[in-house]
């Protein structure tokens, strides 16, 4: 038996371990995937995905292959316990480039990823493989696998645990689950051969059977059933129930074909540590989400992104291993605030009572009058940003709008030959650089990170004609919407870095360009992760 090195290791092919997989795929570093069944796991969980995600998903190059199993762009309708519509949410907005809610199917999802996979000759994929055990001696991670063959030892510098909410390897690690225990059991049932074509989810926040009724790609429909504490799992599996259930809420659905029915308990809880020595954790095995806001593995696919250009920038040199501190401080308290956000989401859908639900109900409606309010909930505004408290950015005095630090948007830009593309699709795979054309102090400024910027770009406004580039600029689009020019001048800024992950390391103002850029400089060359403020 023969250890085999891989720069990374990753446990677990569920969607946060094939998108990591995908990802350093993309980025080119050796990657061995293990995974114990001999398929992906096929378990239809997940059937909301965000706008954050299907970015990730574009900069993985998957986008592709996962559109037709996509439903672009849904909403839910909130019905209250006598079966009127009392709330709406149907946002519109594209800020990161994708509908920000859209209804896929978690195996589909998965089977792309995997394929997806195949583009890769450095990305070893071992299936029906268990890791057993791990050793972190502080220079590497040893590995013992149960494989096809018979046992294999592999070794690797970074080991990054994606098994799932009962994490072998966190449980090996001693990290404990903290957080508001929570343990609520729903029924899951998944219907087949779905004529009705309204898109959005239906959600009956009914004290007698709180239940949602989400329609999915293919003809699919998925019903979730709250169960009561004195009900067993045998009472509410029984066929016949389950149809009368579906009937009191849209009758045609009572004769559709059963794919599935099993019960589920939810948690909301969070690992202690996300990183200990050379071991990442990612995904459920971090932090374990109610899916009333479908967010858990979207929480996931944020870790992979977040994780994915790091891991590439420390095992390539380019970066200072310290780097790697920054996932937990950036990832935890995000993670946790869309947790609390499904547990609210969780309790407004469950009313214990009808006084309860009245007084909830009637509250929101009232405040569906005022618009900024009905707003706020219509546009999903009260989802936690994506934004740190911390990490590896050079934070900046902005007070509006898109901070150091934060997601940046992805409009639409135009190309010199007027073809119409998604800003990513112009930024490469690394750290780029957007600049307001015709700056020149910001164009020198700007020179002196192309040691760890390899794509720099110059935009110009809507109603101008784009003149070359200018002499550092790869290239020049025309900020088709507006919307860069916009943030730029939010934060006081002509120019912006972002990092791979598309979050905003830092911006360059129009004074003194040299001197913001040096602090870029000086972060990149191994300096300060950013404490976190607050979090968890
Ligand atoms: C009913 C339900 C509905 C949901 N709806 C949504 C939703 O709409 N939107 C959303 O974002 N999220 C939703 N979620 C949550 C989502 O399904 C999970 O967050 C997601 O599956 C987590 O992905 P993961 O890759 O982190 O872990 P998992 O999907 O659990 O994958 C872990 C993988 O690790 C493998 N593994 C474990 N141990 C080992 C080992 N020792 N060696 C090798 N392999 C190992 C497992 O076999 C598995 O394939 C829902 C969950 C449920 C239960």
């Amino acid at each position: 038996m023969t250890a085999t090195h891989y720069p990374v290791v990753i446990v677990g092919a569920g969607p946060t371990g094939l998108t990591l997989a995908n990802l350093l795929g993309s980025y080119g570093i050796p990657t061995l995937l293990l995974e114990r069944h001999a398929s992906t796991v096929g378990e239809p969980r997940a059937v909301s995905i965000d706008d954050e995600s299907l970015r990730t998903l574009q900069n993985a190059g998957v986008m592709a292959a996962v559109l037709p199993d996509l439903v672009l762009g849904y909403g839910v309708h909130y019905f209250s316990w006598t079966g009127r519509e009392f709330a709406r949410i149907e946002p519109t907005s594209r800020e990161y480039g994708h509908p920000k809610r859209s209804a896929f199917r978690q195996p589909l999802l998965e089977k792309c990823l995997l394929e997806g996979l195949a583009r890769f000759a450095h990305v070893d994929v071992r299936l029906c493989s268990e890791l057993l055990r791990h050793h972190d001696d502080g220079t590497r991670v040893g590995l013992d696998v149960n494989g096809p063959a018979g046992p294999a030892t592999f070794s690797c510098d970074w080991l990054v645990a994606c098994d799932g909410g009962r994490s072998g390897v966190r449980e090996a690690l001693g990290v404990a689950m903290r957080g508001t225990t929570f343990a609520e059991r729903w029924l899951i049932v998944d219907l087949a051969g779905r004529d009705d074509p309204f898109p959005h989810t239906r959600t009956y926040c009914d004290p007698a059977r709180p239940a949602i009724r989400l329609p999915g790609p293919h003809r699919t429909l998925r019903y979730e059933f709250m169960m009561f504490d004195h009900e067993e799992p045998e009472q509410v599996l029984d066929e016949s129930r389950i149809r009368e259930w579906m009937r009191a809420r849209v009758p045609d659905d009572e004769h559709l074909r059963i794919v599935r029915k099993v019960v589920y308990t939810f948690h909301a809880r969070m690992a202690e540590r996300w990183k200990v020595g050379r071991v990442l954790l990612a995904g459920d095995a971090a932090h374990l989400t109610p899916p009333f806001a479908g967010q858990g593995m979207n929480s996931g696919l944020r870790d992979a992104f977040n994780l994915a250009w790091k891991l590439a920038a420390v095992t390539a040199a380019r970066l200072a291993p310290e780097l790697l501190e920054s996932y937990e401080i950036e990832r935890k308290p995000h993670a946790w605030s869309l947790i609390v956000m499904a547990l609210r989401i969780g309790r407004f859908m469950q009313p214990k009572s009808k006084a309860g639900a009245m007084a909830m109900q009637a509250a929101l409606r009232i405040a569906g009058w005022y618009p900024p309010a009905r707003d706020y909930v219509l546009h999903l505004k009260f989802k936690p940003k994506p934004r740190f408290g911390g990490g590896f950015f050079v934070p900046s005095n902005e007070r509006e709008g898109v901070r150091a630090g934060q997601l940046f948007p992805q409009p639409a830009v135009a190309l010199v030959d007027g073809t119409r593309v998604l800003l990513d699709e112009c930024l490469g795979a690394g750290f780029s650089l957007i600049a307001s054309a015709g700056h020149e102090k910001v164009q020198q400024a700007a020179a002196m990170l192309a040691e760890f910027v390899p794509c720099m770009i110059c935009f110009y406004p809507p109603e101008a004609a784009c003149s070359p580039p200018g002499a550092g600029y790869a290239s020049q689009v025309i900020d088709a919407e507006g919307v860069i020019a916009r943030t730029l001048r939010d934060a006081g800024a002509v120019a912006v870095i972002l990092r791979p992950d598309r979050y905003v390391l830092g911006y360059l103002g129009a004074q003194n360009p040299a001197d913001d850029a040096a602090r870029v400089f000086r972060l990149l060359r191994g300096g300060q992760i950013c404490p976190a403020i607050g979090g968890m």
